[in-house]
Order: C-alpha cells, then sequence, then structure tokens
C-alpha cells in the first residue's frame, strides 16, 4: 500500500524524523483553518495524490495568509494529477530553502537486500538525474540482516558527498529513516527533496512510503492508513471474499489454481493476444483446493470488470478437484443468469476432470467453451477478446 504525504508525515514524526507542522484539509474553508490553526509565516498548500510529480502538475503552490491558503486549496482540490483526482491538501508549514537533497531506502528484490539510494542534487525527478547524471546519485547495498547502523549511515553520506557541516545531522535523519522503515515494514521510504534552511537545518519536506501489506498482520495500526476512496473498487472486492487478485490492464481475465499456474497463463495468454491486440485482465489464483463458491466468486469479480471481454478458466486438479471447479462455473453462470454476457474459455485437467468435463458439457451453457489444451484455449480466448 502507498501512503498519501500527510501519512508519511505522521509516520516520520512519530520516528522524530525532522518535519514541518502540516494539516489535512478537504474544502478550501478547511483549508483557511488550518493555515489559521498553523499560525504565521508562509504556507504550502500541497495536493494529496498517490504519484510523483505534484510540483510541475500544480499541485504545490506556496501561500502567504489564510485567505491565500483558501483560495490555492481552491485551485487544487478537484484537480487531475495524472489520473488521479485531488480530494485532499496538506497545508503545511513552509520552509526556507537553501539546498535540496535526495534520500531514499528500497527493496532491491533482484539483490535480495535493501539499497540506499542518495544525492545532493534533490528536488528533480530522481529517475531524470539517475539517467543524465549517474554519478550524482549514490547507490548503497544494505545488508538486511544488519540494516543500516551508524557506520552505514555515514557510507552513505559520504557516498554522496553531503558537506562536512552537516553531516552529523544527515547521518541522524538517515538512521530515524531506517527506524521508520524497518519498524513499519516498508518497502519504500523516499524523501525528496530533503532540504537544508538558511539556518541550517536539515528537514524531510516530502514523504513518499509504501508499506509491504503482507506484514499488515503485525501492524494494526496500518489498517487505518486504507483509503477506501483510493482503492480500487474490484481489489477491495477481492480482498473482502479472501481472493488473491491483482487487476491488470488488458481484455481477457484469468482464473487459476495455483501462483505459478497463473502466472504462466497470463504470459502464454499475453503471447497468444499479441496478434489480437489483447492482454491479460488480471491475476486471480484460487488456491489449492477451492471449492465451487470460491470458483463463483472469482468469477463473479472478473466479469465485474468492464474491461474484460472473455475469461480463461485454466485449472490443474491437484488438490482441487476439477468437478468442484466445474459446479462453481454452473453455479456462477446460474446466479448471474442474464447478466453473463462474455465468453468462457475452459481447460481443466487432472483430478477428476472427466467429471468436471460430464458436468460442464450436461449444462451445455452458450458462453462456455471447453478446450483440451492451455494454448488451444488461451489462443480461443484470445479471438473471443478480439471479438
Ligand atoms: P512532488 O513534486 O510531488 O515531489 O512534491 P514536493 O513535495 O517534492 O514539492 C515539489 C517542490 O515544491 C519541492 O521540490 C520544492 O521546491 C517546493 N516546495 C515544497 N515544499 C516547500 C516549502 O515548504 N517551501 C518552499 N519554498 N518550497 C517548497
Ligand atoms: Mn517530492
Amino acid at each position: 500500500m502507498d501512503l498519501y504525504e500527510y501519512q508519511a508525515r505522521d509516520l516520520f514524526a512519530a520516528y522524530d524524523v525532522p518535519v514541518l507542522g502540516g494539516v489535512v484539509a478537504s474544502t478550501p474553508e478547511e483549508a483557511r483553518a488550518a493555515a489559521e490553526q498553523l499560525g504565521d509565516g508562509l504556507k504550502v498548500v500541497k495536493a494529496q495524490v498517490k504519484t510523483g510529480g505534484r510540483g510541475k502538475a500544480g499541485g504545490v503552490k506556496l501561500a502567504h495568509t489564510p485567505e491565500d491558503a483558501e483560495e490555492k486549496a481552491a485551485a487544487i482540490l478537484g484537480m487531475d494529477i495524472k489520473g488521479h483526482t485531488v480530494h485532499k491538501v496538506l497545508i503545511a508549514e513552509g520552509a526556507d530553502i537553501a539546498e535540496e537533497y535526495y534520500f531514499s531506502i528500497l527493496l532491491d528484490r533482484a539483490e535480495r537486500r535493501y539499497l540506499a539510494m542518495a544525492s545532493v542534487e534533490g528536488g528533480m525527478e530522481i529517475e531524470q538525474l539517475a539517467v543524465e547524471r549517474p554519478e550524482a546519485l549514490a547507490k548503497i547495498a544494505v545488508d538486511p540482516i544488519v540494516g543500516i547502523d551508524k557506520a552505514k549511515a555515514e557510507e552513505i553520506v559520504d557516498a554522496a558527498g553531503f558537506k562536512k557541516e552537516i553531516r552529523d545531522q544527515v547521518t541522524d535523519v538517515i538512521l530515524k529513516l531506517w527506524d521508520v522503515y524497518a519498524g513499519e515494514d516498508a518497502s519504500l521510504v523516499e524523501v525528496n527533496p530533503l532540504v537544508l534552511t538558511p539556518e541550517g537545518k536539515v528537514i524531510a519536506l516530502d514523504g513518499k512510503v509504501t508499506i509491504d501489506d503482507n506484514a499488515s498482520f503485525r501492524h494494526e495500526s496500518h489498517a487505518d492508513l486504507v483509503d477506501i476512496q483510493a482503492e480500487d473498487p474490484l481489489e477491495l472486492k477481492a480482498k473482502e471474499q479472501n481472493l488473491n487478485y491483482v487487476k491488470l490492464d488488458g481484455e481477457v481475465g484469468i482464473i487459476g489454481n495455483g501462483a505459478g499456474l497463473v502466472m504462466s497463463t497470463l504470459d502464454v495468454v499475453a503471447l497468444a493476444g499479441k496478434p489480437h491486440g489483447v492482454k491479460p485482465a488480471n491475476f486471480l489464483d484460487i488456491g489449492g483446493g477451492a471449492s465451487a463458491e470460491v470458483m463463483a466468486n472469482g468469477l463473479d469479480v472478473i466479469l465485474g470488470d468492464e474491461q474484460v471481454r472473455s475469461v480463461f478458466v485454466n485449472v490443474f486438479g491437484g488438490i482441487t478437484a476439477c468437478d468442484e471447479v466445474a459446479r462453481g462455473i454452473v453455479g456462477a453462470l446460474e446466479v448471474l443468469g442474464d447478466s453473463a454476457t462474455k465468453p468462457l474459455v475452459v481447460r481443466l485437467d487432472g483430478n477428476n476432470v472427466e467429471e468436471g468435463r460430464a458436468i460442464l458439457a450436461e449444462a451445455n451453457h452458450p458462453l462456455v467453451t471447453l478446450m483440451d489444451t492451455m494454448d488451444g484455449a488461451a489462443a480461443r480466448a484470445a479471438e473471443l477478446a478480439a471479438k
């Protein structure tokens, strides 16, 4: 789960990372009240959306008075930033900026460890810096067993070339950001910009945090960070039914049992779909030993995706019995009745396959096509989606 900037700031504050005060507002009036509450001085009105580049898009504006904050909030609320509608703004105390830096910690999957990145040339888009001047972005591997201790933090600071006067401050901030990363089970903590004020103080002005949802069982408080409004409604529905579902941007719905089989089904459909210009619409693993009900729930979620034009059900019966799956398909189609309009291509194999096929043959539903092979079924599903 990605957090909003204001949520990241709250976490930073809880771990003593230096941040400036801020209040969230949903209306221009609230923004004005927030500015009044924060007291005198410069304010920044910042769009709260889960995407970067808000500054460039006009989603970050300075405000000099509460009236000004109200006006700027009115301009930013409702704005569309890279497909995200702004529902909230953060009214933050403004900082005077002498220098802008960059710092992040992330999960390096390929190397099975963490990676810390730092630059004394922050503020701008870091992807651009990484391409144009890679030498200006220090990348330091972090052993997950050791984490970032004082020596590692100093190594990062020296590699990035932070100047002597702020070496201790930046080291301290990095250690605290590591505490956030490890303490909250994050997979990303990024600060851009980390700024130096003219008075010589280092402050995190922006914050981007991604929480690893697999660790939510040990963080009760993380449930409060979920913004239902910003969640994909299909993923939400799937979560409620304990389905292992990820929405993708294609036309062929996919259901299978076992993550490995579903992954290879995505590959086969992507290949078969290429000439037709269609792609897999989702990942959905109904797991081992899935019942007819789980199958029906899965179909319900996938058919609810407006982009889906055909569905490929690919089941290899092991613990899962093919007749259960077949009953699930027939049952789901019965419940859906006339509202089911999308063709289903079904490939069953393994445990109780004969019974499964017999159930589907007997139901003889006009939307269902039974196929013998995975490749054949993928080709058929892609064709149907392209029609
Ligand atoms: P992003 O564009 O989505 O990454 O949003 P940021 O929070 O990083 O803000 C973009 C830019 O706005 C920063 O790089 C700063 O230059 C500027 N900015 C943000 N907060 C302040 C502030 O408190 N004072 C000043 N003067 N500028 C700020
Ligand atoms: Mn930023």
